[in-house]
């Protein structure tokens, strides 16, 4: 049997997401008889673009100029472009600081008389290509990774999820850590798919897998009020993940 070709490419990230893939390590021997996995450069020496590919998974955002330059390549090249993690699909935490100014951060971080190459704000990849499918998440869920590899074997996308992490929390029977603890948690506005991992751990949801389409922030807010979040404080943590919120 032919098998898919596939580019796994990192951008500007922490590699948690390429991790993800090389994590999967029970069902690697199955996946190698399915993919050929090229360009990928936590795996691969040398990581080379060659040829077309069926599908390029990108992980980061872009934040440099041969990055744009790398990501309009990998669209050229390949049939469908997935955004792989919350980076390459909101921005993630390096856009965390996208409001202040970059030659103030670039000082901070490597001093006065650092030479640094040519940056901007991180952008998630939708804001140069079209993306045809996302797996968010930081990192996201290897059961979703896994859900996509197999639907690329039978030439289909996922379907893309629309409910919140509450939908799944209220599944699992959870106490509700918002209302009944007075935590602060992001699940209603935060997209689900992960099964409520951290409030079912009662750990509040700090948002990484992005916001929720259509997510009702009248309501949300109203609640947030209520329990003595001011709408500041769930802007600045919707934006840790997502710096483009607008509340
Ligand atoms: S989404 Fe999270 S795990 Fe993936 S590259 Fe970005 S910071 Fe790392
Ligand atoms: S604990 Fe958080 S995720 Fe779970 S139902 Fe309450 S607000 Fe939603």
């Amino acid at each position: 049997m032919k098998r898919l070709r596939l580019a796994i490419a990192g951008l500007t990230a922490c590699s948690g997401c390429q991790l993800l893939l090389l994590n999967c390590e029970d069902e690697l021997p199955e996946l190698m008889e399915q993919f050929e996995f090229h360009y990928f450069q936590m795996a691969c020496s040398p990581a080379l673009l060659e040829g077309s590919y069926d599908a390029a998974l990108v992980e980061g955002c872009i934040s440099m100029p041969h990055e744009v330059e790398l990501l309009q390549e990998l669209r050229r090249r390949s049939k469908y472009l997935i955004a792989l993690g919350t980076c390459a699909v909101c921005g993630g935490v390096a856009a965390l600081r996208n409001s202040d100014e970059r030659e103030l951060l670039r000082q901070m971080v490597y001093g006065q008389n650092a030479v640094a190459g040519e940056t901007f704000n991180p952008q998630p990849l939708n804001s140069v290509v079209q993306v045809d499918a996302v797996v968010t998440g930081c990192p996201p869920e290897k059961e979703e990774l896994l859900r996509l590899l197999m639907g690329l074997v039978r030439g289909a996308l996922p379907v893309a999820i629309d409910y919140p992490v509450c939908t799944e929390c209220r599944m699992r029977e959870n106490l509700c850590l918002l209302t009944e603890r007075n935590k602060f948690c992001l699940g209603p506005l935060t997209l689900g798919g992960c099964g409520a991992r951290c409030p079912s751990m009662s750990v509040p949801c700090e948002g990484c897998r992005g916001p929720v389409p259509e997510a009702n922030l009248k309501e949300a807010l109203e609640v947030y009020n209520q329990k003595g979040f001011d709408r500041q404080t769930v802007l600045e943590c919707l934006r840790r993940f997502c710096p483009e919120w607008k509340l």
